[in-house]
C-alpha cells in the first residue's frame, strides 16, 4: 500500500527534523522546508543570504524539466514522442546517467520507466505483470539505446526514461554550486533522503546523519558522523505495495523488469558527488550484498552501509569509524575492506 500524502509528509518532516537536530542551530542557520520532486526537501544554511530561496527555485525548475509524470516536462515529451529537444542541463544529466549506467554495469538504468509504470509505481494503481509481459518489458530496458544528437534525445519505440533514481543527487550537485557561489559557511540540505553536507558547522563539529530504520522510518538504527559530501539512501520501504502476502518494491532489476527481492532493506552511499551517490545507492541495492561488496573492492571513490533482512549490517571500511549503532538495535555488523588481503 502506498503511504498517504499526509503521512509521508509528516514522516518526512519528522525524519528531517531528527537528521538536522544536531546540525541545525536556530540562531545561525537559515532554514526552509518545502515539497518538490515528489518529496519533502529541507534546507539548513549557515552564513548565506538567500541561498535557500535560490535552491528552492532550482528544485522547482528541475522538477518541471525532469519529472516523468508532469505533462509539461521535457522528459514527459521525450517519453510520449520518442524524441525531444531538451535543455542543456537535461542533456547533461542524461549523458551523465548513461556514463554512470556503464560504470555501474547496468544495475542503474534510466530506461527502466516502462516497467516502473506497468507495475503502477507512478500512479499507485498497482499491477503484477505476467511473465510474458515482464519479458517484453525487460527487452525495453537498455540505457545504451538512448541517442543524443546535439540538443535532441531520441529513444527506440516503446522506450521511456525515468530520472527518479538520480534527480535528487543532481539537485544536490546544483545546490552545492549555489552554496559555493554564495560563499556560505556551511549547509545541510536534506533532499528527500539524499543529504548534501557542505562546509563547516558553526562549532566546527562533524555533521551527523541518521540512517532510517526500514521497519520504522520515523526512527534511526544508527548515524554517521561525516565531513563534506553527499549521503544517499535507497530503501524498499520508500514505496511498495503488497499483494497475496508478497511485497513489491519500487526499485527494479533492469535485467528482469521485476522489483528487487534479494534481502536488501536499504543501502546508504557516501561520496563527493550527489548524482553518483544517488545512482550508486540504487545500483548497489539492485546488485545485492555480495555483488555490492565485490563492486566496492573493484572501484574507488565511495563508501557504503547496507542492511539486509537477516539483520546483517555491512559497513565499508571508510565509514566504520564514523558509524554508531543506536542502542535498541542488535545488528550483526561486518566491515567490508577494499584490499582483499
Ligand atoms: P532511488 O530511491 O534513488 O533508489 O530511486 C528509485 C526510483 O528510481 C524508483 O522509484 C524508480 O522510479 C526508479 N528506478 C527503479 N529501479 C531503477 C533502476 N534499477 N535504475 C534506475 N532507476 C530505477
Ligand atoms: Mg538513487
Amino acid at each position: 500500500m502506498k503511504k498517504g500524502f499526509l503521512s509521508r509528509w509528516i514522516c518526512g518532516v519528522l525524519v528531517i527534523m531528527m537528521i538536522l537536530l544536531s546540525a541545525c542551530s536556530a540562531k545561525s542557520a537559515d532554514t526552509l522546508t518545502f515539497y518538490a520532486m515528489d518529496t519533502v526537501i529541507s534546507l539548513s544554511v549557515y552564513g548565506g543570504e538567500d541561498s535557500c530561496a535560490k535552491i528552492r527555485e532550482k528544485a522547482h525548475e528541475l522538477d518541471g524539466e525532469l519529472s516523468a509524470v508532469d505533462e509539461k516536462s521535457g522528459i514527459y515529451a521525450l517519453n510520449r514522442d520518442g524524441s525531444a529537444v531538451m535543455s542543456e542541463e537535461a542533456i547533461g544529466l542524461i549523458e551523465r546517467s548513461l556514463r554512470l549506467s556503464r560504470e555501474m554495469e547496468g544495475y542503474f538504468d534510466i530506461t527502466v520507466y516502462p516497467a516502473v509504470k506497468e507495475w503502477g509505481f507512478t500512479t499507485g494503481e498497482y499491477n503484477v505483470p505476467d511473465d510474458e509481459r515482464l519479458k517484453e518489458l525487460a527487452e525495453q530496458i537498455d540505457f545504451s539505446a538512448v541517442r543524443i544528437e546535439g540538443d535532441t534525445i531520441s529513444l527506440p519505440e516503446g522506450y521511456a526514461v525515468d530520472l527518479g533514481a538520480i534527480a535528487k543527487g543532481h539537485l544536490a550537485d546544483k545546490a552545492k554550486e549555489i552554496l559555493v557561489e554564495d560563499k556560505v559557511d556551511g549547509a545541510v540540505l536534506n533532499l528527500g533522503g539524499t543529504v548534501l553536507l557542505y562546509g563547516k558547522k558553526p562549532d566546527g563539529s562533524d555533521f551527523k546523519v541518521g540512517i532510517a530504520d526500514p521497519e520504522n522510518t520515523a526512527a534511526y538504527f544508527g548515524y554517521l558522523r561525516l565531513g563534506e559530501g553527499v549521503v544517499a539512501t535507497s530503501g524498499g520501504y520508500e514505496r511498495y505495495f503488497e499483494k497475496d502476502g508478497k511485497r513489491y518494491i519500487h526499485i527494479l532489476d533492469p535485467k528482469t523488469a521485476k522489483p528487487v527481492d534479494n534481502g536488501v532493506l536499504s543501502v546508504t552511499v557516501f561520496c563527493a558527488e550527489g548524482a553518483k551517490a544517488d545512482a550508486l545507492s540504487t545500483a548497489l541495492f539492485v546488485m545485492g550484498k555480495d555483488m555490492a561488496e565485490e563492486y566496492y573492492r573493484e572501484k574507488d571513490g565511495f563508501e557504503y552501509v547496507l542492511l539486509t533482512d537477516g539483520g546483517e549490517l555491512l559497513i565499508s571500511e571508510g565509514l566504520s569509524d564514523s558509524f554508531s549503532l543506536n542502542e535498541a538495535y542488535n545488528y550483526d555488523i561486518k566491515t567490508i575492506k577494499r584490499d582483499k588481503g
